[in-house]
């Protein structure tokens, strides 16, 4: 066994970890404040090679592994989880449909420069009425004269507002079931009978989701993804890989309010010490540290299986479920750290806090992974 990142996995997390926090730190506050993100970053993120860090070279990506990945996304999180949100869904759920199974001309026009950031890419599965029950989903495709015709609605769809195209799930003939009756499109904006509007949320604000609306809007047929109704299985693939990306978000997230509350406990002073060397908040932060610890152990592992190929969907279930939960312990008792300040509206803390609530509830909430992992032990 080897708990060692290798040398090019640690130049890539020394490289990343200062790019974040000389390039992204400082435009994280007016992103907060507006609730707009910096689409200037996609560009300045692709043209070092860190976006899609898992594809392979062979479309101009840096080919670093889900590990490779999940390093990247760690750091970009412990300064904006609105951030790592947005830029993660280009090499997660936006395009891992069109890495996997898409035809070559879709990989040269939507994955390679999503690769290099100048597309961005979304992904519409949720809709007002199926949520965790994503087979539920309403919207549809019918074929016409050469073209698919969508009717329906997505909701909190992460970079829905600003992506240039949007890999839209749909049944084409419901019939069938969602095992063989969902098809997968690529929607580009523009494309006629397709808006969007934004949505507003308390937390991670410097990511944005959106609405999108489908009235008979027209898909040229050869935006269908490998074939019509395997769309249900490329979703639960690309859902897979992505929990763990998902889950080094929360770690990263974790680790910056951890050691916010570390330093703010060494600092601070009441009753004539530091309010860290309290017991009471000394064993807050020593479990803060094993939260983090064990976090990070389980995502590395499971990026690990996933990068051998082998099976990884108990692993990331309980990576997703472990480091969000503990994103969301860490948050609270960094917060209870940092007394009155932390509830300031100018405070870290409370940004981290709210954050935190992301990770419990975007892709498979808590309960959808303890359903997940209660199937893979045998709880018939
Ligand atoms: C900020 C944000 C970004 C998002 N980005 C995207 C995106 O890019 N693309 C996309 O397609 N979707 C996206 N989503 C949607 C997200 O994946 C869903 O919100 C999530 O899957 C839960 O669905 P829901 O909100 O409809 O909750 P529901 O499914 O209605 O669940 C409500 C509650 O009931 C619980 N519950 C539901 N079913 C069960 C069950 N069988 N057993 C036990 N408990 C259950 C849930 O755990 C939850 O606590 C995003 C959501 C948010 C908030």
């Amino acid at each position: 066994m080897d708990f060692d990142l290798s040398e090019e996995q640690k130049m890539l997390r020394d490289a990343i970890r200062s790019f974040a926090s000389k390039e992204v730190a400082p435009l994280v506050d007016e992103a907060e404040k507006t609730s707009t993100f910096p689409v200037k970053l996609f560009p300045m993120m692709g043209d070092l090679g860190y976006l899609c860090l898992s594809y392979s070279p062979e479309y101009g990506a840096a080919g670093m592994g889900k590990l490779g990945e999940c390093i990247a996304v760690e750091e970009v999180a412990y300064y904006s989880v609105g951030f790592a949100a947005a830029t993660m869904v280009q090499g997660g759920i936006g395009t891992a449909a069109i890495y996997k199974h898409g035809t070559e001309e879709q990989k040269q026009k939507y994955l390679v420069p999503a690769i290099k950031g100048r597309k961005i890419a979304s992904f519409g599965l949720t809709e007002p009425n199926a949520g965790s029950d994503a087979a539920s989903l309403q919207t549809t495709a019918i074929k016409k004269d050469g073209k698919y015709y969508l009717n329906g609605t997505k909701i909190f769809i992460t970079n829905g507002n600003i992506s240039d195209f949007t890999v839209t799930a749909a049944y084409t003939d419901k019939s069938k079931g969602p095992r063989s009756g969902m098809s997968l499109f690529i929607v580009e904006k523009g494309m006629p009978g397709f808006t969007r509007s934004k949505l507003y949320k308390f937390c991670a604000k410097s990511g944005e989701i959106a609405e999108l609306s489908f009235e008979d809007c027209q898909v040229p047929a050869e935006n269908l993804i490998g074939e019509e109704g395997k769309g249900f299985p490329y979703v639960i693939e690309s859902l897979m890989g992505g929990r763990i990306s998902h889950a080094s978000r929360s770690l990263g997230l974790a680790r910056a309010a951890y050691d916010n509350a570390l330093a703010y406990g060494n600092d601070r002073k009441q009753f004539g010490q530091t309010i860290g060397s309290f017991q009471a908040n000394a064993f807050k932060l020593a479990r803060m540290a094993m939260d983090i610890e064990t976090a990070r152990w389980m995502i590395y592992r499971a990026a690990w299986l996933y990068d051998q190929g082998r099976p990884h969907i108990r692993e990331a279930a309980m990576a997703k479920l472990h480091a969000s939960e503990a994103a969301v312990r860490t948050t609270m008792e960094a917060l209870q750290i940092c007394g009155g300040y932390g509830l300031m509206e100018d405070s870290i803390a409370q940004r981290y806090f709210r954050d935190a609530r992301l990770g419990t509830i975007t892709e498979g909430t808590s309960e959808i992974q303890l359903r997940v992992i209660a199937r893979e032990i045998g709880v018939k």
